[in-house]
C-alpha cells in the first residue's frame, strides 16, 4: 500500500492521462495495522478502525481482489487467483507487468506438533484477533454455565505459545481484558483464569532489549501469568497441551506466535530466494540480478547496511517494511528515469510494546521505558503510525471514549455464523457458534458437534 501510496502520488499525471498503470492486487481491499491487532482483541479499537480500505487511499489505481499464485517474471506476468470463477472454473487471470513489487509478507511458521494444525489459531489477522476475543469471552460464559469442573478448567485456560511482540502483546491485552469481564461473572473470579506464556529460548520480547525483555517477564509472572522459558509445545492432541518440562494443560485455546515464514508465493516465481525462503534482494530493494523485479517488507532479505555484522539483513518488522516502501517507490520512478536507485538504510530505532491497559515496555534510541509512560509512548507511536488522517480520528475517538465509559465485554461471536438462528427456525440443522459444546451454554442447546478450536474466521 505504501509503494503504490508514493507512485500513485508522483505518477499522478500520467494515470489519469493512461500512460501510466499500477494494478494492486490484495486478497482482502483493506491493508491491516497488525501492532493494533491486540488492541482491537481487547477491543479498546474495533476492528473496522485497524484497517485501511484501499480502494479509499489508492484511489488512482487499478485494485484486484485476489491472489497472486504465481509470477512468471521471465514472461513478466503474474497468474492471479480471482473471486470471479471464470469459465475454466478457476477465477485465474494473468495480468502482464512492466515492473513487479513482491511484497506479500509473511504467514505463521508452523512446527509439526500433533495436534497444532486442527486446534490452533493464529494471530496475524483482523479475523484472527476479533475471533479470538469472542472465543475468549465464550470460555467464560462456558466455564459460568458449566458444573462440570474439567470443562471448567480446560475452557478458563488459556495457552500462548511464542514470545515475540504478538504472542506477549496479544496474551497481556486479553488477559487484562479478561479480568476485567470477570467482575461481571457472578461465579469466576480472575484468579480463576490461567494464562500460560511458551516460550522456547530463555527471554522474552527481544525487540525490546534483555533489560526490559525481563522486566516484561517479571510483569507477567506479577500478575499471575505463569511464563515458561526455555520450553516448547510437544503437543496439543485431545485438547491438552503437553510441554517439554512434561507439564499438560486441558484447554481449548491454544494460540501460536512462534515466529513467521515468508509467503508461500515466493515459492511460486522464478526469482532468487535465500535459505529461509525470502527474496534475494540489494539494498537497492531490487531481487538481486533481475531487472525489473523489486521486493519490500517482511517477504525481501534486504541487506542491513547498518550493521557491522556481514551478511545481516533488516528484520521482519513494519518499521523496515514500511520506510523500504517508500525508498522502493523512489527507486522504480528513479530508474524510469534513467536516474540511479538509492540504497536502503534505517538503523532500528528500537520498540514500544504494550503489556494491556497502562502497562508497557520500551526501547528507544537508547532510552529504557516501562509501565505507564512506555504504554503511552506505545499509544502515541503508534497512532502517529498508523495510516491516514481518518483512521488517527477514529482511534484517537475510541481511546478517549473507552477512558470516559466502561470497557466493552461483549462476545460477537455468533456474527461468524449469521445463518445459523435461522436455519433453526427454518427446521434444519444450525451449527453451535464455535466453543459451545451443549452443555448448557445456550439455553434450548443443539446436539454437541465437534469443536474444532477456536474460530477461524469472523464477520
Ligand atoms: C500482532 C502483531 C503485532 C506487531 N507489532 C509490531 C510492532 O509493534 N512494530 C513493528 O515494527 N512490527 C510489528 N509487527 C510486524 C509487522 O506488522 C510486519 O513486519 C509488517 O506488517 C510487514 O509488512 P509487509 O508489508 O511485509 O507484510 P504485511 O503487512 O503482512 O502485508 C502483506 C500483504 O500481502 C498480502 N498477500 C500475501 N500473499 C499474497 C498473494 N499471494 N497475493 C496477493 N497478496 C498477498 C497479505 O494479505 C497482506 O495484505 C507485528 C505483527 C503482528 C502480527
Amino acid at each position: 500500500m505504501y509503494t503504490a501510496l508514493r507512485l500513485q502520488r508522483k505518477l499522478r499525471q500520467r494515470l489519469k492521462s493512461g500512460e501510466a498503470e499500477i494494478v494492486v492486487v490484495t486478497p482482502e481491499p483493506y491493508m491491516t495495522y497488525q501492532p493494533f491487532l491486540p488492541e482491537a482483541a481487547a477491543g479498546s479499537i474495533s476492528p473496522r478502525h485497524v484497517v485501511v480500505p484501499l480502494r479509499r487511499v489508492l484511489k488512482h489505481c487499478t485494485i484486484v481482489i485476489g491472489e497472486a499464485e504465481r509470477i512468471d517474471h521471465a514472461k513478466r506476468t503474474a497468474t492471479v487467483t480471482t473471486l470471479a470463477t471464470g469459465e475454466d472454473g478457476t477465477g485465474a487471470v494473468e495480468i502482464p507487468y512492466d515492473e513487479v513489487v513482491i511484497a506479500p509478507g509473511s504467514v505463521s511458521r508452523t512446527l509439526p506438533v500433533p495436534g497444532l494444525a486442527d486446534f490452533g489459531i493464529g494471530f496475524k489477522t483482523v479475523e484472527e484477533a476479533i475471533g479470538l476475543r469472542n472465543h475468549v469471552i465464550e470460555q467464560m460464559d462456558i466455564a459460568s454455565a458449566t458444573r462440570d469442573p474439567a470443562i471448567r478448567d480446560a475452557a478458563l485456560t488459556f495457552v500462548f505459545v511464542g514470545g515475540g511482540y504478538a504472542g506477549v502483546e496479544a496474551l497481556a491485552e486479553l488477559e487484562d481484558m479478561a479480568r476485567y469481564t470477570s467482575r461481571y461473572y457472578h461465579n469466576i473470579k480472575p484468579t480463576d483464569l490461567r494464562w500460560i506464556l511458551v516460550e522456547a529460548t530463555g527471554r522474552i520480547l527481544p525487540e525490546v532489549g534483555e533489560a526490559m525483555g525481563k522486566y516484561a517477564v517479571r510483569e507477567l509472572r506479577g500478575r499471575n501469568i505463569d511464563v515458561r522459558l526455555d520450553t516448547r509445545l510437544d503437543s496439543c492432541e485431545a485438547r491438552t497441551a503437553v510441554l517439554s518440562d512434561g507439564s499438560r494443560f486441558p484447554t481449548r485455546t491454544l494460540v501460536w506466535t512462534a515466529g513467521v515464514k515468508p509467503a508461500p508465493l515466493l515459492a511460486a516465481t522464478d526469482l532468487p530466494l535465500t535459505e529461509r525462503g525470502r527474496l534475494r534482494c540489494t539494498a537497492a530493494l531490487r531481487v538481486d540480478g533481475v531487472e525489473h523485479a523489486w521486493a519490500a517488507g517482511d517477504a525481501a532479505a534486504v541487506p542491513d547496511l547498518t550493521s557491522s555484522e556481514p551478511g545481516r539483513e533488516t528484520a521482519p518488522n513494519a518499521q523496515h517494511a514500511v520506510r523500504q516502501a517508500k525508498v522502493l517507490a523512489d527507486n522504480i520512478l528513479a530508474t524510469l528515469a534513467g536516474r540511479p536507485a538509492k540504497d536502503y538504510r534505517h538503523s532500528y530505532a528500537g520498540s514500544v510494546a504494550s503489556l494491556g491497559l497502562h502497562k508497557g515496555v520500551a526501547h528507544v534510541y537508547g532510552r529504557k521505558l516501562k509501565g505507564y509512560p512506555a504504554w503511552l509512548m506505545h499509544r502515541v507511536y503508534h497512532l502517529s503510525r498508523v495510516p491516514t488522517f481518518n483512521r488517527k480520528a477514529r482511534v484517537l475517538a475510541e481511546w478517549t471514549l473507552a477512558g470516559l465509559f466502561k470497557r466493552e465485554i461483549v462476545s460477537l461471536g455468533s456474527l461468524e455464523h449469521p445463518r445459523a438462528e435461522f436455519a433453526l427456525a427454518a427446521g434444519g440443522h444450525a451449527h453451535l457458534r464455535p466453543g459451545s459444546e451443549g452443555n448448557g451454554a445456550r439455553p434450548g442447546g443443539n446436539p454437541p458437534e465437534d469443536d474444532d478450536g477456536p474460530p477461524k474466521t469472523s464477520g
